[in-house]
């Protein structure tokens, strides 16, 4: 009976987006592809999962755009038939190029790759507080990230944007840090790729009033947040665009439901339903 009501449930979230889903544009937010994902990291997927996204996405008429043309259609309006998307990945983890850089070339689409001037090239245990640190910390993530050459390599099919210069909750730190975590890297990646950030991505989505007013006053023309949305022309706040997370354990049809924005409805009846932890019921990073 259940799965009777799920089935009609899906068919309904996906056909009558009049009255589940919004219009708008939809920013996608990636972290790893790899064929090997520790149990614990629920902000990955799989080569093959990525694959089928991307070949939906390209079969199905989506109009993959950089950062800035979200941006400036936000701002100046844009036919609503069209399907505009947007594919961000945070933090420049070295599998990137492996797996993700091989299918965005297959399918001659562009993705954003946000990263943070002082680790990229290296390796270590990203902990809480978002340091990277040498020897093992208690909740840390393993980060292995990738060489500015190697940025270099990947940029014909990802516009490099930053994340910072390092990955530490922007709203605890002092004005003096806050301004270096925003500047040093849109130097340095001008300085290393010539190339000018012009949105920036908050680490851990983790943002105040202070932040934002800094974003805005060192030159950057808007900020990708991670609260879960579309984004609508005009009503939107360009420093705190929303995204939609493709992590962990995301089937096909969760998947079709990210791009309407009804797996927010989704993810409340099944949460009623199932009373465990639903698709988009986890940490940010
Ligand atoms: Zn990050």
């Amino acid at each position: 009976m259940l799965a009777i009501f799920k089935n009609i449930l899906t068919y309904a979230l996906l056909h009558l987006e009049i009255f589940f889903g919004k219009q708008g544009i939809v920013i996608l937010e990636y972290h790893r592809i790899s064929e090997s994902i520790s149990p614990e990291d629920v902000h990955s997927i799989y080569p093959e999962e990525f694959d089928f996204q991307i070949e939906y996405l390209v079969a199905n008429g989506y109009k993959i755009v950089s950062l800035p043309e979200v941006i400036h259609l936000l701002s100046n309006g844009y036919n609503k038939s069209e399907k505009i998307i947007a594919l961000t990945f945070d933090d420049g983890h070295k599998d990137n190029i492996h797996y993700a850089y091989p299918i965005l070339k297959k399918f001659n689409v562009k993705a954003t790759m946000f990263v943070l001037s002082d680790y990229v090239g290296k390796k270590g245990w990203l902990d809480e507080k978002g340091n990277l640190n040498i020897d093992k910390v208690k909740h840390g993530q393993w980060w292995d990230l990738l060489s500015w050459d190697e940025l270099a390599e990947i940029r014909d099919h990802f516009w490099i944007e930053a994340h910072g210069k390092s990955h530490r909750q922007m709203s605890t730190l002092s004005k003096h840090e806050l301004r270096e975590e925003l500047l040093d890297p849109m130097l340095v990646i001008k300085e290393t790729l010539n190339i000018q950030s012009t949105v920036f991505c908050y680490p851990f989505g983790n943002y105040n009033n202070e932040v934002v007013e800094q974003t805005k006053l060192l030159g950057y023309a808007g900020a990708c947040s991670t609260h879960k949305g579309v984004n609508e022309a005009y009503t939107t706040d360009l420093w705190k665009l929303k995204r939609n997370e493709v992590g962990r354990g995301i089937t096909k049809m969760q998947f079709k439901l990210l791009l309407n924005n009804s797996i927010v409805f989704y993810d409340k009846v099944s949460r009623f339903f199932n009373r465990r932890k639903t698709y988009l019921n986890k940490p940010t990073v």
